[in-house]
C-alpha cells in the first residue's frame, strides 16, 4: 500500500496523466482526512475549484489541494509527537494517563477523523491547517463551552454512521458540522448537547 509521502509525489509528477493525479490526490484522503473521507474530498474540491469528474482539470489546483492537506497534516503530525512525548514523561513520572483522552488519541491517530463531518457536504471553509490549530490550541486548553473550530455555540448530540462499517453517536458542531472530540467539552455542555438528540436523514440507500 503505498504511503502518503509516494501518492504526494505522484500528485505532483507533470508525467503522469491528470486523472491518475487527480486518483492519487483522493489515494492520500486514505491516509489523511481530518472530515473523514468523503467530507475532506468535498473541501479540498471546493476550496480549489475543481469537480470529481471535471474533464479539462488544471492539474496546479490539484497541487494547490495537496499543498494545503500536506500542511496539515504536518501540523496534526507535530501535535501527535509532543502528546507521544508528554504522555512518555508523564508514565517515566508515574502519573497515570486519561483513559478517554488517550483513547479518542488511539483512535485517530495519523490524523484521520479528528473532526469528523458526518454529512460530506457540511463541514468548515477554512483552511484545514487552520482549522487543525484550533483544535490542537483547544485541546491543549482544556474543556470548553462551545465549538473548537468555529467557535459556535450549539454542540447537538447526533447519532449516525459516516462509512457503512463506522458508526458513531456524539456531539456534532450544529453550525460547521464538525464532530467535537469530547475532551474539548465541559460536563456541563455535553450533558446540553444529550438535550439536543437528532437523527440524521436516512442515507440514501
Ligand atoms: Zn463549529
Amino acid at each position: 500500500m503505498a504511503g502518503f509521502r509516494s501518492l504526494a509525489r505522484q500528485v505532483r509528477d507533470p508525467g503522469c496523466d491528470t486523472a491518475l493525479r487527480r486518483y492519487s490526490l483522493r489515494k492520500c484522503l486514505e491516509r489523511f482526512a481530518p472530515y473523514g473521507h468523503r467530507a475532506t474530498w468535498d473541501h479540498l474540491c471546493r476550496r480549489h475549484r475543481f469537480g470529481p469528474e471535471d474533464r479539462e482539470l488544471d492539474p496546479g489546483r490539484l497541487v494547490a489541494a495537496l499543498d494545503e492537506l500536506e500542511e496539515a497534516r504536518a501540523v496534526w503530525l507535530a501535535y501527535e509527537e509532543q502528546f507521544a512525548a508528554r504522555r512518555r514523561r508523564e508514565k517515566h513520572d508515574g502519573l497515570r494517563g486519561l483513559g478517554a483522552v488517550d483513547d479518542w488519541h488511539r483512535r485517530v491517530w495519523g490524523g484521520n477523523g479528528v473532526v469528523r463531518c458526518g454529512d460530506p457536504a457540511v463541514h468548515p471553509s477554512d483552511p484545514l491547517p487552520e482549522v487543525l490549530r484550533r483544535l490542537i490550541s483547544a485541546l491543549e486548553d482544556g474543556p470548553g463551552e462551545r465549538c473548537p473550530v468555529c467557535a459556535g455555540p450549539r454542540i447537538e448530540w447526533r447519532a449516525g454512521s459516516v462509512d457503512a462499517y463506522e458508526p458513531w453517536l456524539g456531539p456534532v458542531c450544529g453550525d460547521c458540522g464538525v464532530g467535537v472530540p469530547r475532551a474539548v467539552l465541559t460536563s456541563g455542555a455535553l450533558a446540553r448537547a444529550r438535550g439536543v438528540v437528532r437523527r440524521p436523514l436516512a442515507p440514501a440507500a
